[in-house]
């Protein structure tokens, strides 16, 4: 961890490096997937609790 700023939210505070994962959510005619992006992104503690990522 190191201190910097959250790409997510732009707060100032212990970052850590993840790869971003977007979610769709299953429905009566599409199956859920979970996608993760290309590139990484440092994002702060509460972003990390609140929106799905993968850890690098
Ligand atoms: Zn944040």
């Amino acid at each position: 961890m190191a201190i910097g700023t959250c790409e997510s939210c732009g707060s100032e505070e212990d970052v850590t490096e993840v790869r971003r994962v977007y979610v769709t959510p299953e429905d009566w005619d599409t199956e859920g997937k979970a996608e993760p992006q290309p590139g990484t992104e440092q994002w702060c503690y509460a972003c990390r609790a609140h929106y799905p990522h993968q850890e690098i």
